[in-house]
């Protein structure tokens, strides 16, 4: 079972571990050479810079590696566009979700008792693990959008509460990428091509169908139960803080966890936990827990459970830095994102994003 360490020297050795020509062969299958980096990506232990850098460095040429710098690349490019479409990444993006009849989740999903063996074996260690491959990421949206018709909103969320690497630009825009609000097409996946990339052996099932036929199939009656998800985010206890006011104030949050961030200065460092995010946002106790341990590599890390307007009254004359995020809405300096190309525009399609990137650097 994948497990998540937390401590930094452990998740450093994770990167040394990583096959990334192997990657661009192997990664459609569940056991294929994927790097399980996501979560420390998605926390801001590292970005995706550093991860490229770092694999260039270790002496793989960048035309053999190409698929992983490329994937790498789709979550600076979902950032991009959070950035510069704010929360119009929580509605339909580009146009309505064309089979969109319902709203909730289909309960089968939640139950993992869908009748795709693969999938609800996935499922189920989803719940373990915190970690799901994108593929059947890919699998169980098109399954709760494509085929159960419902809408992407509410299972995205149901996702993104549980993963260990919730990213709401990479989950609420992938999501509607299969979905087909902010794509060309929806995508859909038969029984053949999820035993294939799941080496399952099911053969039958309602989904064991041309593509054709899938498009314009009822609902089965498997995923014909929906429920809204209850999703609710229990924060800790905040703790009076000791704030220095003659040095500088530190921000982390749920997004930016990065021990290395001005690691030379004397500061005082805080990771803010605004409910209001986490209202919005909500998180399991495993991706919750996940985070604080995190906050075991930053020294002298205080945790502040409360907005930042609270927390700012209590910091005197010492001076705000956080990094830059399209949900901080704090004041003080803002630190630019480390991004992997110069390019900071909405594109409309990755495809498009990517060659500008490439331009960016020719
Ligand atoms: C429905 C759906 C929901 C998703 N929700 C999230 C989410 O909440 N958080 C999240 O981090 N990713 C999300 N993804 C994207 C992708 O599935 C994960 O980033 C990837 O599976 C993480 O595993 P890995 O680190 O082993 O990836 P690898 O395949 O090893 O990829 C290397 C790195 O590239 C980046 N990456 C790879 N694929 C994508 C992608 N499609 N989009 C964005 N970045 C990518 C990640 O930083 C990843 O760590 C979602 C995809 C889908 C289809």
């Amino acid at each position: 079972m994948t497990t998540f360490p937390t401590t930094y020297a452990e998740i450093l050795n994770r990167l040394d571990t990583i096959d990334p020509v192997s990657y661009g062969r192997s990664r459609n299958f569940v056991d294929g050479a994927v790097s399980y980096l996501s979560p420390y990506v998605s926390r801001g232990v590292f970005s995706t810079k550093q991860v490229s850098e770092y694999m260039l460095a270790r002496g793989y040429p960048a035309s053999r590696i190409q698929k992983f710098i490329q994937e790498l690349c789709w979550r600076d490019y979902w950032q991009q566009v959070w950035i510069h479409k704010g929360n119009q990444i929580d509605e339909d993006l580009q146009h309505p979700q064309p089979r969109a009849e319902r709203d909730g989740i289909p309960v089968a999903i939640v139950t993992a008792t869908t009748g795709i063996e693969a999938i609800d074996e996935q499922i189920r260690s989803f719940y373990q693990t915190g970690y799901l491959h994108n593929h059947v990421r890919m699998y169980t949206a098109a399954l709760a959008c494509n085929i159960g018709r419902a809408h992407w909103y509410q299972p995205a969320r149901w996702m993104y509460y549980h993963l260990l690497d919730a990213d709401w630009a990479s989950n609420a825009l992938s999501w509607q990428w299969v979905a087909g609000s902010n794509s060309r097409k929806t995508y859909l996946a038969n029984q053949e091509n999820i035993s294939k990339y799941c080496h399952s052996n099911q053969q039958e099932s309602y989904l064991n169908k041309p593509y054709s036929e899938l498009e314009h199939m009822p609902i089965p009656l498997e995923l014909q139960e929906t429920v809204l998800p209850d999703l609710n985010t229990s924060l800790p206890d905040s703790h009076p803080l000791a704030i220095d006011p003659n040095l500088p104030t530190l921000l982390y949050n749920f997004y930016n966890m990065d021990p290395k961030w001005r690691g030379d200065v004397s500061a005082n460092r805080v990771l803010i936990l605004e409910p209001s995010v986490f209202e919005r946002y909500p998180i399991s106790n495993n991706s919750l827990q996940f985070l604080m341990d995190l906050g075991n590599n930053i020294p002298d890390l205080q945790t502040f459970v409360g907005e930042f307007s609270e927390l700012h009254a209590q910091l005197g004359s010492s001076a705000v830095y956080f990094k830059e995020h399209p949900l901080n809405k704090y004041i003080g300096h803002e630190d630019p994102r480390d991004w992997m190309y110069p390019v900071n525009r909405y594109y409309p399609s990755f495809f498009s994003y990517w060659k500008a990137c490439q331009k960016s650097v020719s």
